[in-house]
């Protein structure tokens, strides 16, 4: 006996659905593709920073914004619903969080 015969692709399969279905029942929604969204800069183009929404059924709702490390300019603002985490994108990082009532700024640094 090898250790490929102890592999159950059926298995694998059935502990996914049930781990899905159990985030679902928490009211959670796995993160999917198409949900990591990026805040880019107005004006020289460059990503700065990645979002992933997790709990887009969250009520809460946010407007964010980042500075950009290269030119100094900021990327457009990215209304989001729901919760979301945040990090820099290659070679950046997040130094600061400017929040205001209606958007909330990363400052971010290159490295
Ligand atoms: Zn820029």
């Amino acid at each position: 006996m090898s250790i490929d015969d102890l592999y159950d692709p059926n298995l694998e399969a059935a502990q996914e659905r049930a781990r899905i279905t159990a985030s679902e029942r928490a009211g959670l929604t796995p993160i999917q593709d198409g949900q990591k969204l990026h805040l880019t800069c107005s004006a020289c183009g460059k990503a700065i920073v990645e979002v992933w929404i997790t709990h887009p059924k969250d009520p809460r709702q946010s407007n964010l914004a980042a500075t950009c490390p290269f030119c100094g300019d900021k990327s457009y603002p990215l209304p989001v619903n729901g919760v979301f985490h945040v990090a820099g994108e290659n070679g950046i990082y997040i130094i600061d969080i400017e929040t205001l009532p209606n958007l909330t700024t990363f400052i971010t640094k290159a490295r």
